[in-house]
């Protein structure tokens, strides 16, 4: 990663650059104020830094470098398309709830994970997002809806532990009272089952939400939607999940996509809960999106909400995803990029 743009720096970094070009390091938490706080970008502004100071910061580093292209709304969410530094797309969602705003955003360009029913991946992943690209959607759209956002997901495109490092930086960033202040607990990672990174993950002194995509109770179902389960099968995920809770006492978040014919059975919802017996899980059903491109299907309201009563009858924990966006292409899995349009 190169780490000449500011807001690639936690707070320690840039208190470690300070001290190497020999000022005091209580001069990264003035820069820092500058940046979070008062939202200036431009360090000139930065009345007291001295100008030789300013000189060096300008030399040695980049502010702004991702710009906001198309802003679509409607009532319930706005979605927004970004234009990156070397020309590349990608987009990010804020939704108005009743309790806040939260903001759903990207990790990579492109997707490598293979979904078959996620509009998302049908662009291969270009490149992974850096961190600064990630903080400044939310410092970005902040800056346009005039409010602070209470909770930011990582479940827009790309996946985010196939961009680990860099998605970990952004998360301390924004976490850290000093920059955003983002409570790690209203911050939310959802992964497709990258077995290896679940397990760096619960080492992570972080409180932050795991979400997993699950999306079905067999093999079978899963290998036919889901490429990851060819890498990691759900016995081997399954028992991470467990091994990963027992660790951080935390509950996961189980997504479960509702796909016509495919995952929606009473049987399937039974399978379910055989799977997730005894764990410390809450399950999301999500309503899927459709999509024209793709041959997936959304279920019936009578479907959903067979499957909903037959996971509660079993004691799961359950809730369905409300729907936002939907009339802009800004739901799950209708993020992509608008140049590859076809
Ligand atoms: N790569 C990560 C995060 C991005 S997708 C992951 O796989 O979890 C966020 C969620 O939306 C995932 O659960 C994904 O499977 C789901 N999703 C993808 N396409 C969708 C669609 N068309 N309708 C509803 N949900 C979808």
């Amino acid at each position: 990663m190169s780490m000449n743009n500011i807001f690639n720096y936690q707070l320690r970094d840039l208190e470690q650059y300070f001290l190497n070009i020999g000022q005091k390091k209580f001069k990264a938490s003035q820069v820092y104020d500058w940046l979070y706080k008062k939202r200036v970008f431009n360090f000139e502004k930065m009345t007291n830094l001295k100008k030789e100071l300013i000189e060096q910061l300008q030399k040695d580093f980049n502010i702004n470098q991702i710009q906001i292209v198309k802003k679509q709304s409607d009532k319930t969410a706005n979605k927004y398309l970004f234009k990156l530094e070397d020309g590349q797309f990608i987009e990010a969602v804020v939704m108005f709830h009743d309790y806040g705003t939260s903001i759903c955003i990207s990790s990579q360009v492109g997707c490598n994970m293979g979904c078959k029913f996620c509009e998302s991946g049908r662009l291969k992943k270009i490149r992974n997002l850096e961190t600064y690209e990630m903080v400044e959607q939310i410092l970005l759209i902040e800056e346009d809806i005039k409010r602070r956002i209470f909770s930011v997901v990582i479940m827009g495109i790309g996946e985010p532990f196939d961009n680990y490092d860099n998605v970990m930086n952004f998360v301390k960033i924004i976490n850290h009272d000093k920059a955003l202040a983002i409570g790690a607990r209203h911050i939310s990672i959802s992964t497709c089952g990258i077995v290896p990174k679940i397990k760096e993950f619960m080492n992570e002194p972080l409180q932050i939400n795991l979400a997993v995509s699950l999306h079905a109770p067999t093999d079978e179902i899963r290998n036919q939607i889901m490429n990851i389960n060819k890498a990691y099968n759900i016995s081997t995920l399954i028992e991470t999940l467990k091994e990963y809770i027992a660790k951080t006492n935390r509950r996961v978040t189980i997504e479960y996509v509702m796909l016509d014919k495919v995952n929606t059975s009473v049987e399937c919802a039974n399978k379910l809960a055989d799977l997730l017996h005894g764990m410390n899980v809450y399950v999301n059903l999500i309503p899927y999106n459709q999509t024209n491109n793709l041959g997936y299907k959304k279920c019936s309201a009578t479907d959903l909400q067979k499957f909903y009563d037959t996971l509660k009858k079993r004691h799961l924990t359950v809730t369905t995803r409300k729907e936002f966006g939907s009339k802009i292409d800004a739901a799950c899995g209708q993020l992509r990029s608008k140049e590859v349009e076809q």
